[in-house]
Order: structure tokens, then C-alpha cells, then sequence
């Protein structure tokens, strides 16, 4: 039962639209699971299972660029 809460629980995941991201790195420092990474200046999602879906990220994003989608799997 317990296994089956925490897997309803990440069941978002963050996604960065492109077209609105200043590439500041907020997001980078913000998130608290290191879900994301600067590569070549740019927010890179490098480690989705960590996400614990805080959304902390998108809190801390000035450019409203951060949104949440629905993990498929
Ligand atoms: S929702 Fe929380 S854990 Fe997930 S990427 Fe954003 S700050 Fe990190
Ligand atoms: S905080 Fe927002 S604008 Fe800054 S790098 Fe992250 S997604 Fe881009």
C-alpha cells in the first residue's frame, strides 16, 4: 500500500518551455533533488525519477516557464 501512494505521489513531472526560458539557472539552484542541470547554459532535466514534485522549481522560475506534465509510464 505504501509502495503504491509514493508512486501516485511522482506522478508529475517538470517541464521547461523553451521559447520563455531566460536560462538564468534558478531552477537549477532551487530544486532541493538536483533534478536539474546547466548544460551548454541551458536547464537540462537529468535525473526525472528524483522529482518529488514540490514544485519548487516552477515557484522559483521569473519567467513562468516551468510547467508540470503528467509522467506517462
Ligand atoms: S518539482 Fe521539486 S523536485 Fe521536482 S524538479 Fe521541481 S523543485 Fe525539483
Ligand atoms: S528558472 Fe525559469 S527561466 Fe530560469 S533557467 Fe529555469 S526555466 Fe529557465
Amino acid at each position: 500500500m505504501h509502495k503504491y501512494l509514493l508512486n501516485k505521489k511522482h506522478l508529475m513531472l517538470p517541464n521547461i518551455e523553451k521559447r520563455r526560458c531566460a536560462s538564468c539557472g534558478a531552477c537549477v539552484s532551487a530544486c532541493p533533488a538536483g533534478v536539474f542541470e546547466l548544460t551548454l547554459d541551458n536547464p537540462t532535466i537529468v535525473k526525472p525519477s528524483a522529482c518529488t514534485g514540490c514544485k519548487v522549481c516552477a515557484l522559483n522560475c521569473p519567467h513562468g516557464a516551468i510547467h508540470f506534465k503528467r509522467k506517462t509510464e
